[in-house]
């Protein structure tokens, strides 16, 4: 079996689509010494090699480690120098690489083969002992860390002190000779630390290296990264073992990384950071300011014009937008690494857009490119324009991740956590991020550093989130473990803060947040044409109408929401909760008596009373709806609800009886107490409520269905057809169903016959019992339409309180005995079976049986192509995650 894949001279045996078994860095290395870009050369160990030396209690497999030095032969003979020669040496980086990019997780050792031999050489060959020495101690620092497992502030800390001594600020500031006494002290600690010399053997160099590589596959960092974004751990990653081209070797030399567009906003132009004289990863640690990468024209005119001939074909090539890394030594070019770069969800959509323009990729293409995430990163909301301008900002970092964040200050990761789970809006600041902090990341609205770039961990952690982040924020001084000084003023945790992350300004205070765009121009607050933002997102959606099977409705209860809906192109609504509307100041007491009422004659007075309004609701949905079908659902929750806490009673009643209240309160509020005790219910989600209540009610069903076609007969009237579909909940027998629907039946032709209209309605109900789901055959024989409650239905499939739930599932999900909360992401495996015995229990009845989903789940993107696999007509979902459904569906349709 091969594993060791080699590349340079432009030829390479792997290939670009090689991900797989090459880690993405090793694709790419590939993929560009064959299209002749200038790489140096090098070999990939691949990942399966890693699975089997987990597999092998971590022993190489038989014959890789030959292929390697085979390798290595054939890059010494390509730089012409020797790996381990002291007159003459290679020295080589050994880096990580698994299929997918896992930014800063994996470790990277660079100037591997410098020995106490070794570095002789390297600077007489280079005439540079300066230059050889500072590789030297960037060596041993990287390798004790990474490999020898130092804490790497250690190095810092005597680093720090030289400098001090010395009286320098920057590294670049010591001489050969203060660094060859840091090498002197660094290999001191490492005695210390590992009770072991600091190995002087290249090889042996070489297999710790590559053994580290394979461990960090399992370090903390990289199992929360996996765990975060579900990557299966039988991957591996791949070890990629490159000759080292030297960005440190003066003026002339220096590394940086770019993006062939802007990752922010996707702007097209080249965007990136360098640094000159430096190696590796200074750029990317923040350990000095960057420059902007234009500023290299200035210095090395002829290695800028060569990056930006080869970002354009590498472009071309990829047919999209790129990440690379590159280093110039003294004056000639080097590509590091290609990548597709990560970008904001604003810069997806506008990328995509351009590209579909510029003729690089289809309209499919650019749809398939954009995460349904992504486009919502387009609703998301900014400072109030008014109340930002009055605020003075007390500093102004790197716009890193936009949108616009205000929150409580916390200054770590595990503070962020427990404050969010306390209820607060949390902004983390920190004087840099790394890995160790991602549980913290997540649970921030937005994250502000004092250091590091556009391309810091910190900046590409937040666009992959989708989170505000402001970086490199320079007015930043942490004080201590509590305190903060930004600009002129002290933070405490605690303390409010508001960041832009769109202009990096950063404001004391709890600025108020508006919402995007987007909204305002569907708000009717903004000129379309006036909105770039609200054009692009525009036009993906309309590719997205092209291509999509699926329906999308929303789930609206007031006239307000449904316009919303409809201004995301919602095509109908598919739920609209009846008891939403009962809860206004002017209804609820009627609901109150009503429910009060112990006589059905009583009851049926309330209920008079409550016609006109729910008419008056009908008849807004509907004129907002344009004549798209409108799905209303009769009364569904148990009566308690629309009654005050028996707790809150108590108290009322006690504090009456005190003051001796007036005698008329006191005693009503007695009578409601009764009711409600008489109410309770031990599980109230499985007690009296969907069509149970207007079994043992029917007047409130009767009502409701007057109401429902009454409206739609005035409408009728004006001219505007509406074909309600009247949706009867929580049925799990046919007996039932046909009950409702007689009623239904008798009320709507007595309506119809009484306005002189004739009008067509269905009648159907939701899906979200498992009786339902395995008898639909039966009860499509009375109902028209089916709409899947998916949030009632996973609570019954799996017996899991939806209210309760939360406390365990967490839990599941780390202990791994849940992939997915299943109140999030519909559950294929159980939920999903019901509904497709639902489906064809109910196509066999009824073969045009019309059918959607109207839980939750509408809006999820994976439930969204699991409802396409199914072969739905409709997702309905909240009025905002409309958009997010079109694509979503689009993209099922792919
Ligand atoms: P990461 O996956 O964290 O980006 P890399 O393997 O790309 O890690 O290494 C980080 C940086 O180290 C690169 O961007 C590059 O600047 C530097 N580097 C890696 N290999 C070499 C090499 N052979 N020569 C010079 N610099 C290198
Ligand atoms: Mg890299
Ligand atoms: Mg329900």
């Amino acid at each position: 079996k091969k594993y060791v894949y080699y590349f340079g001279d432009g030829k390479a045996e792997g290939k670009g689509n090689m991900k797989e078994l090459l880690g993405g860095k090793g694709a790419g290395l590939a993929e560009m010494t064959n299209l002749k870009v200038s790489v140096p050369p090098g070999f990939t160990i691949s990942t399966e090699a890693c699975v089997e030396y987990y597999k092998r209690g971590k022993a190489y497999p038989p014959g890789m480690m030959d292929e390697a030095l085979h390798a290595l032969k054939k890059i010494e003979r390509s730089m012409k120098a020797g790996f381990g020669d002291p007159d003459n040496p290679l020295l080589v980086s050994v880096r990580s690489g698994a299929r997918a990019s896992m930014p800063g997780m994996m470790d990277t050792v660079l100037n591997v083969g410098l020995t106490t031999k070794t570095v002789h050489g390297l600077a007489i060959k280079t005439k540079n002992e300066r230059f050889a020495q500072d590789s030297y101690r960037r060596f041993i620092s990287m390798f004790g860390s990474i490999v020898m497992g130092i804490n790497r502030e250690h190095f810092e800390d005597i680093l720090k002190h030289k400098k001090r001594d010395l009286g320098v600020t920057q590294d670049t500031h010591l001489d050969a000779k203060a660094l060859k006494e840091l090498v002197v002290s660094f290999k001191e600690l490492v005695k210390e630390e590992t009770k072991r010399d600091f190995p002087d053997d290249p090889l042996e160099q070489l297999r710790m290296a590559i053994n580290a590589v394979f461990s960090s596959w399992y370090g903390a960092r990289a199992v929360t990264y996996r765990r975060l974004y579900n990557i299966p751990e039988t991957w591996g990653t791949a070890v990629n073992v490159v000759a080292m081209v030297f960005g440190n070797m003066g003026e002339t030399s220096g590394t940086g990384v770019a993006f062939t567009r802007d990752p922010a906003t996707g702007q097209r132009q080249f965007f990136g950071e360098c640094l000159t004289n430096a190696q590796g990863e200074d750029v990317v640690a923040g350990i000095r300011t960057p420059l902007p990468v234009n500023q290299l024209e200035k210095f090395m005119p002829q290695a800028y014009k060569d990056l930006e001939t080869t970002y354009k074909r590498l472009e071309r090539h990829y047919r999209d937008m790129l990440d690379l890394e590159f280093t110039i030594q003294e004056g000639k070019l080097y590509m590091l690494q290609t990548r597709v770069g990560k970008r904001t969800g604003v810069a997806a959509v506008r990328i995509a857009v351009d590209m579909v323009k510029e003729g690089l990729i289809t309209k499919k293409e650019a749809l398939q490119r954009i995460g349904p995430d992504q486009l919502a990163q387009y609703l998301y909301p900014i400072f109030d324009a008014k109340e930002e301008s009055q605020c003075t900002p007390l500093g102004k970092g790197l716009p890193a991740g936009p949108g616009a964040a205000a929150g409580k200050v916390a200054l770590t990761a595990d503070r962020a956590v427990e404050m969010k789970a306390a209820g607060n809006r949390v902004v983390l600041v920190r004087q840099e991020t790394s890995p160790d902090d991602i549980h913290g990341m997540n649970a921030a609205l937005g994250f502000l550093t004092a250091r590091g770039g556009m391309t810091s961990h910190a900046a590409v952690v937040a666009r992959q989130m989708g989170k505000v982040c402001v970086a490199g924020c320079e007015a930043i001084e942490v004080v201590d473990s509590q305190t903060v000084r930004i600009g002129s003023q002290i933070f405490r945790e605690g303390d409010y803060l508001s960041v832009n992350g769109s202009t990096g300004n950063v404001y004391g205070g709890d600025i108020p947040v508006v919402e995007s765009e987007v909204i305002q121009v569907l708000q009717g607050k903004m000129e379309a044409a006036a909105s770039e933002k609200y054009q692009l997102f525009e036009s993906v959606l309309k590719w997205a109408d092209g291509v999509r099977k699926l329906k999308v409705r929303a789930n609206a209860d007031v006239p307000d929401q449904a316009r919303i809906a409809r201004s995301f192109g919602a095509e109908g609504i598919g739920l609209c909760r009846t008891e939403h509307m009962f809860f206004a100041e002017d209804r609820i007491q009627i609901m109150q008596k009503m429910i009060l009422a112990r006589k059905r004659e009583e009851r049926e007075m309330y209920l008079e009373q409550l016609l006109p309004l729910q008419k008056q609701d009908f008849i807004g949905l509907y004129r907002e709806m344009k004549g798209f079908p409108v799905t209303i659902r009769l009364l569904d929750p148990p009566l308690h609800e629309f009654l005050p806490k028996r707790e809150d009673l108590m108290v009322e009643i006690a504090q009456l009886e005190l003051t001796s209240g007036s005698p008329t309160v006191l005693e009503e509020k007695k009578r409601l107490l009764a009711r409600v005790e008489e109410l309770h219910e031990f599980n109230p989600m499985l007690g009296l409520r969907g069509c149970r209540l207007g079994i043992t009610m029917p007047e409130i069903t009767k009502m409701q269905a007057r109401a429902i076609i009454e409206a739609a007969c005035e409408l009728a009237k004006e001219g505007t057809k509406i074909v309600p579909e009247i949706m009867i909940p929580l049925v799990g027998m046919v007996s039932e169903m046909k009950a409702q629907k007689d009623l239904v039946r008798e009320v709507a032709t007595e309506t119809m016959k009484r306005y002189g209209v004739k009008l067509s309605y269905l009648v159907g109900t939701m899906i979200e019992l498992p009786r339902a789901a395995v008898t639909a055959d039966r009860i499509a024989e009375e109902a028209e339409f089916f709409s899947f409650g998916t949030n009632d239905l996973t609570q019954t499939t799996f017996g899991f309180s939806r209210d309760d739930a939360a406390k365990f599932i967490d839990f599941y999900k780390t202990a791994n005995i849940l992939d997915s909360d299943p109140f999030a992401v519909l559950d294929r495996e159980g939920v999903g079976s019901l509904m497709r015995t639902a489906i064809t229990g109910g196509r066999k009845t009824r073969p045009t049986i019309k059918l959607g989903i109207c839980g939750e789940h509408g809006g999820d993107p994976s439930s969204v192509e699991f409802c396409h696999l199914l072969g739905l007509d409709y997702v309905s979902c909240s009025p905002y995650r409309v958009g997010i459904a079109r694509l979503a569906a689009a993209q099922a349709a792919l």
